[in-house]
């Protein structure tokens, strides 16, 4: 078994810290992150902070001495939390999730995939070929997943484009037998263009530097991302990316996962047809469905109308989103159908418990904020108000049930912003899509006027009008929400676009009338005729709210485990600990009031059994065996023993521990015996 940690590296557990305050908290993040210790708790929370190398911490045999352990048996790490989510599962039965958060580049997508090897490593001892088989196909989803929803950003390499909820399900002997992924709101704007710096998703210049000369031919590509005008402005772009070596991975990882040879061609087929339409160049009298369209008039009349070459490329570049977006949503569906659990008989097989992981974009503020960051911010609104209700909630009730008195704390509630955003009739939200449904031309300066006016007294929303001193702003077209996090201002600038995310009929009837079965299946809203398409689709942000609402009900269900990552720098540096910035987050992830409650709480808790069981050889009234009349009592035996009376609270079934000091102490000295 792994040595818990000596004193030298700082407290591994922030409720450990002499006082709860921002001075020690940060120096205690700092001094582990210099001595490579990334990962450190705030109870059962997961704090990690990038450390930009290669840790030898992930090994196999690291997995094994953390393989069902407690939490503070050994050193913090993923594999720990990992462990408790799959022991909650398998012996309370109970579905559990652990959801990672933290921004851009912060490694919660290194930290998923660190998640899903140590449940895979520790499950499925007997080897069974169809058991590994599933293990496999989560695994390799990754790859492929990546591929298509990952791009070099100006802040990570390998940025996540798209938030993603994993379900992995189990049977009741806990081997892994199927999954189901969600995806959220995929940033298709970055296929039609960068920012400097920046690339397209990884699929393009995979494609174009990995595919076979044979395959490119075929797909009457060149092999150069500077000869196409969507990959052109990322094609000098600097990164660690290895794109013909990632190519190779993709496709033998669609083969693993079951994707047939069409299916494959096809999905590289639609990646050249979007490269090749970003090429188009438009004359006025051409004949495509890019130059005119078909519109229904008000009597029910179908007329063609011609476009303006500004019209045309609105229209090209709808369709290259869309096109990509649809193929993104397939090939997820894709994946789906292959680890869908099949043949599963609840009353033969028991229970299907099921362990969520939940990687998805953290809170944005960059210098222009558009229409995805403020849908993203409120994602993260959203999260944190279940972070806090869970937090809180979880704890009061387990109190109570085992018939502990406890000390509500305070927190600052932000259900108000969330309301701000969602509220039917008043929050931005219905105001955009009220703005999107008028007839005529309101312009996003008319939706920012309307939205100015219903929400000009809301604690949380500033007019930028308010502030016309202000010079470094246009203040006409940006709008500020003072978010949990920070405050952001938003550039109004094309909300209402982003919102109606348009695209003409004309183009979802030709990909429905296509020959290939597999567009077809991307595009079943095309056999709808001319004259069906009455109803208004839901806005873009709508849509959104939708999902993010199904999802917040998914995770409520189940018993959470978080993990909050921090981004130590900007430079991508192993050894510089920026302060400042590191400060910010963790105020804006609300550890230091995570810790307040934990303090003020019980962190540990254990079953009297499972402790006496643990740690009987620390005192002589219960080794090797006790003659008290229960397991509560030999226990308290043990703690009076040692003077933690006032570090504990007994329950009517659990042994509660406010700190960890007293659980090291007996681990330590369990381990000198
Ligand atoms: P985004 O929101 O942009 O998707 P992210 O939080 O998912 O960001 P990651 O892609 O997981 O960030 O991490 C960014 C980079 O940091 C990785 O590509 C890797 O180089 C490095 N990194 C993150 N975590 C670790 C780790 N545990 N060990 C080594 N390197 C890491
Ligand atoms: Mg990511």
């Amino acid at each position: 078994m792994a040595e818990l940690e000596g004193l030298e590296f700082g407290k591994s557990d922030f409720v450990l810290l002499d006082e709860v305050t921002m001075e020690q908290f940060m120096e205690n993040l700092k001094l582990r992150f210099e001595k490579g210790r990334i990962y450190t708790y705030i109870g059962e929370v997961v704090v990690s902070v990038n450390p930009y190398r290669q840790m030898d911490i992930y090994g196999k045999e690291t997995i094994e001495a953390y393989r069902g352990r407690e939490l503070y048996e050994n050193p913090p790490h993923l594999y720990a939390v990992s462990d408790a989510a799959y022991k909650a599962m398998k012996r309370r039965a109970k579905d559990t999730c652990i959801v990672i958060s933290g921004e851009s580049g912060a490694g919660k997508t290194e930290a998923s995939k660190y998640i899903m090897q140590y449940i895979a490593a520790i499950t499925n001892p007997g080897q069974r070929a169809e058991v590994e088989s599933v293990k496999n196909v989560l695994l390799k989803s990754n790859c492929v997943l990546e591929a298509f929803g990952n791009a070099k950003t100006n802040r990570n390499d390998n940025s996540s484009r798209f938030g993603k909820y994993m379900d992995i399900n189990f049977n009741f002997n806990g081997d892994p037998t199927g999954g189901h992924i969600n995806n959220y709101l995929l940033e298709k704007s970055r296929v039609v263009h960068q920012q400097d710096g920046e690339r397209n998703f990884h699929s393009f210049y995979q494609l174009l530097r990995g595919g076979s000369e044979e395959m490119l031919q075929l797909l009457h590509l060149q092999g150069d991302p500077a000869a196409y005008a969507f990959t052109r402005e990322g094609a000098a772009a600097a990164t660690s990316n290895n794109d013909r070596q990632n190519h190779k991975a993709v496709m033998s990882a669609l083969e693993v996962i079951g994707f047939s040879n069409q299916e494959i061609t096809s999905i590289y087929q639609i990646l050249a047809s979007i490269l090749l339409l970003g090429n188009i160049q438009f004359e006025e009298d051409g004949e495509s469905s890019l130059l005119y369209r078909t519109v229904a008039t008000g009597g029910g009349e179908v007329i063609e109308k011609g476009h303006t070459e500004q019209d045309a490329c609105f229209g090209r570049e709808a369709f290259a989103k869309a096109l990509y977006e649809r193929l993104f949503a397939w090939i997820v569906s894709r994946i789906n159908s292959v680890i869908e659990v099949k043949n599963y008989n609840p009353v033969l097989h028991g229970k299907n418990t099921v362990i969520g992981v939940l990687d998805i974009y953290g809170f944005e503020i960059f210098d222009n904020n558009s229409f995805e960051q403020f849908c993203i911010n409120y994602c993260n609104e959203k999260l944190q108000q279940l972070f806090i209700e869970l937090i809180l909630q979880q704890e009061q009730s387990e109190y109570q049930r085992e018939g502990i008195t406890w000390q509500h704390i305070d927190y600052f509630n932000n259900q108000i912003i969330v309301d701000l955003v969602e509220q039917p009739h008043k929050g931005i939200i219905s105001i955009l899509d009220e703005a999107c449904l008028t007839v005529g031309k309101v312009t996003d300066t008319v939706c920012l006027e309307s939205m100015n006016t219903k929400l000009g007294q809301h604690p949380h929303y500033t007019s930028r009008k308010l502030s016309p001193t202000d010079k470094t702003m246009d203040f006409q077209k940006h709008f500020r929400i003072r978010h949990y996090a920070g405050d952001v201002t938003y550039s109004v600038e094309g909300f209402l676009d982003k919102n109606k995310d348009l695209l003409f009929q004309d183009f979802k009837r030709l990909m429905y009338n296509s020959a290939n079965p597999v567009l077809k299946e991307m595009w079943p809203d095309g056999q709808l005729g001319i004259t069906e398409v009455t109803k208004r689709p839901l806005t873009a942000a709508t849509l959104f709210k939708n999902s993010i609402v199904a999802l917040v009900d998914k995770l409520a269900c189940k018993e959470p485990y978080y993990v909050r990552c921090i981004k130590p720098n900007e430079m991508k540096s192993p050894v510089l600990f920026d302060d400042a910035r590191c400060q910010h987050q963790v105020a804006y992830l609300g550890l230091l009031e995570n810790v307040m409650v934990r303090r003020a709480g019980f962190a540990y808790r254990q079953l009297y059994s499972r402790f006496l069981q643990r740690y009987k050889m620390t005192c002589e009234y219960t080794w090797p065996n006790h003659l008290m009349a229960s397991d509560r009592d030999a226990v308290e035996a043990i703690i009076t023993q040692h003077g933690f009376q006032d570090d504990v609270a007994f329950g009517h079934t659990k042994l509660f521990v406010r700190t960890p000091r007293s659980l090291f102490t007996l681990e330590q000295e369990r381990a000198a015996l």
